[in-house]
């Protein structure tokens, strides 16, 4: 089953090492990945995008 080496990315779904991103409840965001949120303008077109996708993982840990 899962360890804890390997993470995919819960924005971009790649497959990412320990330490090369961020662990959030019950999901991973990597770093290239949660860079690209925090710049990310709410007025840009992947906003809501990044919104979504954060949503999913919020949702799965209170399913
Ligand atoms: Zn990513």
């Amino acid at each position: 089953m899962n360890d804890n080496r390997d993470h995919y990315c819960n924005i971009c779904g790649e497959m990412k090492a320990e330490g090369e991103g961020i662990r959030i409840i019950s999901g991973f965001i990597c770093i290239p990945c949660e860079m690209e949120m925090v710049k990310t303008d709410v007025k840009d077109a992947k906003y809501p995008f990044f919104i979504h996708q954060m949503k999913a993982i919020f949702m799965e840990k209170n399913a």
